[in-house]
C-alpha cells in the first residue's frame, strides 16, 4: 500500500476510535463501576449508578456521547521507529480529531489561549496533545487515546516538596488535592499521582498513570503498597457516587515514578472521573490493529 493510503487507513481508524471511546466506556471502567455500584449500600448511591448504567445505554443506542464534555484529546504514543509512519503520525490525529468531531459528534473544546475563540473542531495550536515515547527497532505503534474533560482537568496540580516531607509529604499533598479540588471531577474517581525529579515530570507521569488498566498495580512494591494506602483514605472522605456520598470514592489509585534528584520529590496529582473515556490500540506495520481497551469494539 502507498504511503497515502496507509496515512487514509491510519486517520480513518483513529477517527472512528475517537468517535466510539466517547459513547462507549472501556471494558476496565464498567467492570470497576459495576463492582463499586454493587457494594454501596445507600439507596441514593444505588440509584445513581443505575443512572449512570442508564446513560450508557442509552449513549450506546443512540450513538451519542456518554458525557457532554467529550474534552481535549490527547494521545500517549509509543512508536516503533521502523513504523511506517512515524513522521505523519501528528498530523494525522489532528484530521482524525476534526472528523471525529464531526462524526460523533463531539463538542467543540479548542479554545485558542489569548485569542479567545473557539475553532470549532477540537484542534488548535499544541492540541491535540501528543505525548511521545519511541521504541528502537520496533516497527508497531501503541496509542493510549483520552478525553480530557474540563471537570477531570480541575484536580490536576504539581509541585515540588522539600526532601523532608518525605512519602508522608506527598500523602498530604495527594490528600489535600483530593479534599479541595476532588470534587470538580465527577465520582468515582481515577487518581493519578506522579513521583519524579521536578514539576514536569511528576506531572506528565501523574496523566500516564490513568492509562493503565484499572486492577493493575505498581510494579515497585512500596509503591503499590501507597496505592492501596492512598486508595483507603480517599475512599474514607466518602465522596460517593457523584459526591453524592458512599463507600467509594475512586475506582482506584495509580502511582508512576521515576528516579529524583536527592534533595527534590516532584508530586502531581491528575484525576480521571467515573467517565474515563481512555481507548488503547496497537498498529502494526501494515496498520492492522488490536483494540485492548474495549474488546467488544467495532469500528
Ligand atoms: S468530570 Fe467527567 S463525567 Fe463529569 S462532566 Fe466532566 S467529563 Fe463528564
Amino acid at each position: 500500500m502507498d504511503k497515502e493510503k496507509l496515512v487514509e487507513k491510519m486517520t480513518d481508524t483513529m477517527a472512528k476510535l475517537i468517535d466510539y471511546s466517547g459513547k462507549i466506556l472501556p471494558d476496565d471502567v464498567y467492570q470497576k463501576l459495576e463492582e463499586l455500584g454493587s457494594k454501596e449500600e445507600s439507596s441514593l448511591a444505588k440509584t445513581i449508578y443505575q443512572t449512570m448504567f442508564e446513560n450508557q445505554k442509552l449513549a450506546k443506542e443512540l450513538s451519542r456521547p456518554c458525557c457532554q464534555d467529550t474534552g481535549v484529546l490527547q494521545f500517549f504514543v509509543k512508536c516503533g521507529t521502523n513504523f511506517p509512519l512515524i513522521g505523519e503520525i501528528e498530523s494525522l490525529l489532528k484530521e482524525a480529531v476534526i472528523r471525529a468531531t464531526k462524526q460523533a459528534p463531539l463538542r467543540h473544546n479548542s479554545v485558542e489561549t489569548f485569542d479567545e475563540y473557539n475553532t470549532g473542531k477540537n484542534v488548535g495550536k499544541g492540541t491535540p496533545t501528543v505525548f511521545w515515547e519511541i521504541i528502537p527497532n520496533s516497527d508497531k505503534c501503541e496509542i493510549d487515546s483520552y478525553m480530557a474533560g474540563g471537570g477531570c482537568t480541575l484536580p490536576g496540580k504539581a509541585m515540588v516538596l522539600m526532601p523532608g516531607a518525605g512519602y508522608e509529604g506527598v500523602t498530604r499533598f495527594v490528600l489535600d488535592v483530593m479534599t479541595s479540588y476532588g470534587l470538580n471531577a465527577c465520582p468515582p474517581l481515577l487518581v493519578g499521582v506522579g513521583v519524579a525529579t521536578s514539576v514536569e515530570t511528576a506531572a506528565l507521569l501523574s496523566k500516564k498513570a490513568l492509562m493503565r488498566p484499572l486492577g493493575e498495580h505498581s510494579s515497585n512494591e512500596r509503591a503499590a503498597y501507597m496505592e492501596k494506602l492512598l486508595e483507603d483514605g480517599i475512599n474514607s472522605i466518602g465522596l460517593g457516587p457523584q459526591g453524592m456520598s458512599g463507600k467509594y470514592s475512586v475506582m482506584g489509585v495509580h502511582i508512576e515514578n521515576t528516579a529524583r534528584h536527592p534533595s527534590a520529590i516532584g508530586v502531581a496529582v491528575n484525576v480521571g472521573c467515573w467517565s474515563h473515556r481512555k481507548a488503547h490500540i496497537i498498529f502494526d506495520s501494515e496498520l492492522n490493529y488490536t483494540i485492548t481497551s474495549h474488546k467488544e469494539a467495532k469500528i
